[in-house]
């Protein structure tokens, strides 16, 4: 079995068009916002549709998709009506994906701007607490962040406390993006095994279900969350290299969020599965 690589891809035009976008670059499992990633208004869901990319999935092998949460979804902001809008917006997200059962969402856990990170991850949890069902089919990411202003989720310790206080459901997991923990302070560069090793005490790997591989702007622990493209960042193409082929993420998905534009997905696509041959 090869490498699940893929891209972000547009959401216009609806599911099978996102699967076709994505088979067009060579990917073979991608990302997408499940609505507007800066606003919170989501397109009606056609059954027929959904159902179409679903039949493309399986007929061009693809990994489990690993859909985006947007932007403005924060599970623990200080104001209420943004915590409730934010909350109401995950209730339907995770109703949403059940048209294409069986995938991954992932969302940033969010910004607890003043109010403490104790109070920030008791937030995120209860929020959580509402959705995660184990009647879901969906398993819900809490992403891996850079630390930028009052980001909940900069180590691992506190992806663990959130999973913790909700006993570790079997449908809640962590997507780990390698820009954002190499802006945290992870040095995967000189130490990728370290780095994973921590990952295994702390969280577990069994519970590290997909990769958004992308290259950082800026230096080790710079806080910044600025993506570069493979190989032209501060991570650079060897140490993404080891990521990609490490063996305790075989099989998972990885994702590309560079700034390219699809001959530049293309190429990155082309390069890793070269890497991973
Ligand atoms: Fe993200
Ligand atoms: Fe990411
Ligand atoms: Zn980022």
């Amino acid at each position: 079995m090869g490498i699940f690589i893929g891209n972000h891809v547009s959401s216009s035009g609806g599911f099978e068009a996102m699967g076709k976008r994505a088979l067009d670059v060579g990917g073979n499992t991608f990302a997408f916002f499940t609505r507007n990633p800066r606003g919170g208004s989501a397109a009606a869901i056609d059954p027929g549709d959904a159902e179409k990319l679903i039949a493309l999935m399986k007929e061009h092998n693809f990994g489990k998709l690993v859909a985006h949460a947007p932007y403005t979804m924060n599970l623990c902001a200080a104001k209420d009506d943004i915590r409730t809008f934010s909350r109401n917006m995950l209730a339907d997200d995770i109703k949403r994906m059940e048209y294409i059962p069986g995938n991954y969402y992932n969302f940033h856990p969010g910004s607890h701007v003043g109010q403490g990170e104790e109070e920030g991850i008791r937030l995120i949890a209860q929020a959580l607490r509402e959705v995660i069902d184990p009647g879901i089919s969906t398993t819900v990411l809490l992403e891996t962040m850079a630390g930028k202003g009052s980001e909940v989720g900069k180590t691992f310790e506190e992806l663990a406390r959130i999973m913790d206080i909700l006993g570790n459901p079997e449908k809640l997991g962590v997507c780990l993006d390698t820009c954002h923990v190499w802006d945290g302070g992870y040095d995967i560069v000189g130490d990728l095994e370290g780095v994973l090793k921590h990952f295994d005490d702390v969280i577990g790997l069994e519970r590290l279900y997909a990769v958004h591989i992308n290259d950082s702007k800026n230096p080790l622990a710079a806080h910044k969350d600025r993506h570069e493209k493979i190989g032209q960042g501060c991570i650079g193409a060897e140490a993404l290299k080891r990521v990609v082929s490490h063996p305790a993420l075989k099989g998972k998905p990885f994702i590309l969020e560079t700034p390219c534009d699809d001959d530049g997905y293309r190429e990155e696509i082309r390069m890793i599965r070269k890497w991973t041959e």
